[in-house]
């Protein structure tokens, strides 16, 4: 007798799991399953995705629920479209024997559609909380019905905005539910729902709170902003058998970042909000049959993704709020494999990388970026590997010829055929410099300055204040000169790094000059710009971003290449 009979669920509900290969319950089931089929008080699960937590609260609530009744009787509420239909899915799965109705209600679809599906009487409905408030007040759902609510990561809904609706639901749903509440992090505001909201809770946790996961190696590497994204490309070849999500702040810097790493033949693609639902839907598609090995995603599109075996989670850069630092690396190290997690940091990012590891008690070790000797180490291995291990049916693939092979060791063989595989990397490599790494006084010597601008927001390397100034007054006069609106408040600027600066004769002129060629007919407003030796800062709205990355890359300054990226 396995423990999910033992628990006493129904034969029904039993022959859905064993279809579905549970053999055992995880952690999290065997915490909540028997609690929720004796016990009528609230409960909140610290637990991550990737834990078994819709089985956990799904199996007794199928367990309980009154088919005979036509009322909706169990709400689970969730953060995203794509976490409500793979809740949908998997209640759908548990419930394959038995005669229940669910529906997935979320935005982005039709309404009206949605409310049709009310008409089969589903006795769960699954939803994401803006449209639940929707159809409330369209008076298309009914609650007060409601014997279970289920807040399914509620910290992701509360930091998404979600907290009005959630009080509204909260409110319009009987005193006498039962309130099931599952988040990765028990932050304040989670706090707060709960005290208003439910009563004598029990809790539960599964693996650590704030989730420093037995299982991830935390890593961080300190890079020079211009070296990031070879830095980033150095670390993905150091690991040929990724299996990742990049972390950026922003939906340009993911598509960008993503770009850079196909421009070099990388499996890897983008996930943002500028995406419309269906290329999103394609993207997580590919990368969740591992078609794409990288995914380059902003924190909010990326939580729809349900993946359990990522290798590794690298962020590209830090996000302010350390909880969704401890969400990202959550990614990885999930149903028992280890996992690893990266941050690729600035050195003025060091001091919210503190915070960050202060907050979350994380324990970290700084890496080096990958020599290329590790690099080709990395490559040969995760080769050989494949060479030893791969298996293939020896009569159905046939090639045309037995080769004479006598004159030629099998030293020799295996050097050649790793030639061949590496040579495109080795190539790359030969004449690259390794990436030194950023010593103590670069990093402090950042961190002073920054002090000493009063905390400014802004991250800047190279910094030097007298420069600082008179740039600014000189932005000021060429920006009226040229008709532009200089620094408009409003608008959302992205900094720019290019590899000229003032010994290849660039002035301010000509970097204005260079971005209106390049925004034709467009009133971009332009920032700051920042002339150094030997490279240039500048800041254009945003929106001209890809615009810009497009074109500049395409152009030469006095016969050089142009080389243009997103700086922080
Ligand atoms: P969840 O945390 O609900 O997203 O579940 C994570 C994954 O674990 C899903 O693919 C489930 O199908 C799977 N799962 C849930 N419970 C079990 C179990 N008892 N045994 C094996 N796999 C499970």
């Amino acid at each position: 007798m396995n423990l999910f009979q033992e628990y006493g669920l129904s034969e029904d509900i039993l022959q859905a799991i064993q279809e579905l290969g549970y053999s055992e319950p995880t952690e999290i089931q065997k915490q909540t399953i028997p609690f929720l089929l004796t016990q009528n008080e609230d409960l909140i699960a610290l637990a991550q995705t990737g834990t078994g937590k819709t089985a956990a609260f799904g199996l007794p609530i199928l367990q309980m629920i009154d088919t005979s009744q036509t009322n909706v009787q169990a709400l689970v509420l969730c953060p995203t479209r794509e976490l409500c239909l793979q809740i949908a899915k998997d209640i759908a799965s548990y419930a394959k024997h038995l005669n229940l109705r669910s529906l997935a209600v979320y935005g982005g679809s039709l309404i009206t559609e949605q409310i049709k599906g009310l008409k089969n009487k589903p006795q769960i409905v699954i939803g994401t909380p803006g449209r639940v408030n929707d159809m409330l007040k369209r008076g298309a759902l009914k609650i007060n019905n409601i014997q279970w609510l289920v807040l399914d990561e509620a910290d992701e809904m509360l930091s998404m905005g979600f907290k009005t609706e959630l009080e509204t639901i909260l409110e319009e749903t009987p005193k006498e539910r039962q309130t099931l509440l599952f988040s990765a992090t028990m932050s304040k505001q989670v706090e707060k729902i709960a005290k208003g909201y439910m009563k004598g809770a029990q809790k539960i946790s599964v693996g650590a709170i704030n989730a420093v996961i037995k299982n991830i190696t935390h890593k961080f590497v300190v890079v020079r902003d211009r070296q990031k994204n070879n830095g980033l490309r150095r670390i993905l070849d150091a690991n040929p058998d990724i299996y990742a999500i990049i972390f950026c702040r922003t939906k340009v810097e993911s598509q960008h970042i993503a770009d850079f790493l196909m421009q070099q033949n990388y499996s890897a693609d983008a996930l943002h909000g500028d995406l419309s639902q269906a290329q999103r839907d394609n993207v997580m598609k590919k990368f969740r049959l591992k078609h794409v090995q990288i995914l380059v995603a902003t924190d909010v599109a990326a939580r729809g993704l349900d993946v359990t075996d990522l290798t590794h989670v690298i962020h590209f850069s830090l996000p302010d709020d350390p909880e969704v630092f401890v969400h990202r690396s959550g990614r990885t190290g999930r149903a028992g494999k280890d996992g690893e997690s990266i941050a690729i940091i600035r050195p003025s990012e060091m001091g919210k990388f503190k915070r960050i590891k202060e907050a979350t008690s994380i324990k970290v070790e700084e890496m080096a970026i990958p020599t290329k000797e590790e690099i080709l180490r990395a490559k040969e291995k995760s080769m050989y590997e494949k060479l030893r291990n791969i298996n293939f049916n020896e009569e159905e693939f046939e090639l045309s010829q037995t080769p004479d092979l006598t004159d030629i060791t099998k030293e020799e063989l295996y050097k050649k055929i790793m030639y061949l595989e590496l040579k495109s990397v080795w190539d790359f490599y030969q004449n690259q410099k390794d990436i030194s790494p950023v010593d103590k006084d670069e990093r402090s010597s950042e961190r002073d300055t920054r002090s000493r601008k009063g905390g400014n927001r802004r991250d800047r390397n190279d910094r030097n204040d007298r420069n600082d100034r008179n740039d600014r007054n000189d932005r000021n006069n060429r920006n009226g000169r040229n008709g532009r609106n200089g620094r408009n408040k409003n608008t959302n600027f992205t900094r720019f790094f290019f590899n000229l600066g003032k010994r290849d004769n660039i002035n301010k002129i000509k970097v204005l000059d260079l971005i209106n060629q390049n925004t034709k007919g467009a009133k971009a407003d332009i920032g700051e710009i920042d002339i150094r030796d030997k490279f240039t800062f500048f800041e254009v709205d945003s929106a001209y971003a890809n615009q810009l990355l497009n074109k500049f890359n395409n152009l030469k300054f006095n016969g050089k290449p142009l080389s243009l990226e997103i700086a922080q």
